[in-house]
């Protein structure tokens, strides 16, 4: 179905709107606001809701699973070739063939299965996203990513196995003070000599910026609630 233009146009308003906060929560902390992207996260909506945005400027986007991106994505990708597509959910091995295929940004590589898998797909077609470590900063065992405890361990596993890992992302616990998680994540990273750090969420994406975040992953901010 097609997007309505009021529909379209709130979209967009709420877009530039958090681009501007964005913008204002980087110069507050004497950043430079083209140091901190954002990822557009279009999970759960639909192509006609990502378009207007396409249209507007917006060129980084982020979804969660491997098989709605692949449904969604391919014919906007043909019509913008500039778009940087992120995932952003958990990888499982099986998906790793579709994953390097799909996406130019993978920022949820957390295992050593996971990791040679990447590194074997990468190898075969010779396509090489960029490749994030998740850490589970508030080691919950319902939720993906490396403990903080294995986080230098693993980063040396990925370089063994000839990834390059660029960034690490994290996903503070839903009830807790978000900024320890991102002062930890930015810690591992810079002992680790990591540069890219993906956090902060609709809620909290200004807090990140002030902790150091480089990419931001904002969703219901933008699209509304799901
Ligand atoms: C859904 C999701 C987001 C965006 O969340 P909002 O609260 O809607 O901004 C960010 N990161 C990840 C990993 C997600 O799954």
């Amino acid at each position: 179905m097609a997007t309505s233009p009021e529909r379209a146009a709130q979209i967009v308003a709420q877009w530039r709107s958090v681009t501007a906060d964005i913008a204002r929560a980087a110069r507050d902390v004497e950043r430079t606001p083209a140091d901190v992207a954002l990822v557009a996260v279009s999970k759960t909506f639909p192509a006609e809701d990502i378009a207007p945005l396409i249209a507007a400027g917006q060129k980084i986007f982020g979804e969660n699973k491997v098989q709605e991106a692949k449904a969604k994505w391919p014919e906007l990708r043909r019509a913008h070739p500039d778009i940087e597509l992120h995932l952003i959910g958990p990888l499982q091995s099986n998906k790793a063939r579709e994953a390097v295929e799909l996406f130019d940004v993978i920022e949820t590589i957390d295992r050593p299965k996971i990791a040679e898998a990447i590194a074997q797909e990468i190898a075969r077609t010779g396509r090489s996203p960029r490749l994030y470590v998740q850490v589970n900063t508030g080691n919950e065992p319902q939720k993906a990513g490396v403990s903080p405890k294995e986080a230098d361990a693993f980063l040396t596993r990925c370089r063994e196995l000839g990834l390059k890992i660029d960034g690490l992302m994290c996903i503070p616990p839903v009830d807790e003070q978000a900024s320890p998680h991102f002062a930890l994540l930015a810690q591992i990273a810079r002992r680790n000599g990591v540069a890219a750090l993906s956090m902060g969420m609709s809620a909290d994406y200004e807090l990140a910026i002030q902790l150091g975040a480089t990419h931001v992953r904002v969703g219901s901010a933008i699209f509304g609630s799901r």
